[in-house]
């Protein structure tokens, strides 16, 4: 099976209950299924200052679709949660979906990098990244898990209810 992995992120609202909803939408999406799905991760924001902690996760899916049309469903899910593209980058949103890894594909056209360009420096892309795909290889880059290690844990833990 061709590993392919999305990362999801929020710090707008209940972020946790966002992501728990983002996987049943998910589920039910034609066409995708859901072959593993990370815990919850607090972690602590990049970006400007002052924004609330962020829940993070990332889901491996199984699908057919191709690179761009799964990355226009991903972008329909973040409008069903009240996503608004208002230009700042990094700032607080409602819910974020990255298109991380799509087999050994490398893609780089308008609107889509494929790897996601800014994964490999974020632990807390690459640690949930590891719990779905802990064999997979980030093409160009390396092995998930070994690349997950050296970044290492720093501001990132599992979500609890406190
Ligand atoms: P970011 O995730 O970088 O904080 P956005 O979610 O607002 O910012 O995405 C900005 C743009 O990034 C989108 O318009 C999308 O077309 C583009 N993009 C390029 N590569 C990817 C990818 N691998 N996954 C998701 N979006 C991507
Ligand atoms: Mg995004």
């Amino acid at each position: 099976m061709r590993p392919v992995a999305i990362g999801l992120g929020a710090n707008l609202g209940q972020p946790d209950d966002t992501l728990r909803r983002a996987l049943v939408v998910l589920e039910q999406l034609p066409d995708l299924s859901i072959v593993a799905a990370s815990p919850l991760y607090r972690t602590a924001p990049v970006g400007p200052p002052g924004q609330p902690d962020y829940c993070n996760a990332a889901v491996a899916l199984s699908t057919e679709l191709p690179a761009d049309d799964l990355l226009l469903r991903m972008q329909g899910v973040e409008r069903a949660f009240g996503r608004e593209r208002n230009g700042t980058r990094w700032g607080p949103r409602v819910l974020d979906i990255d298109l991380l890894i799509y087999g050994d594909h490398v893609i780089d056209q308008t609107g889509l990098t494929v790897p996601h360009p800014e994964m490999h420096k974020r632990n807390f892309v690459m640690r949930p990244l590891a719990d779905v795909l802990p064999g997979a290889y980030v093409p160009g880059q390396g092995a998930v898990a070994a690349m997950a290690d050296s970044l290492g844990d720093a501001g990132l833990r599992l979500w609890t209810a406190d």
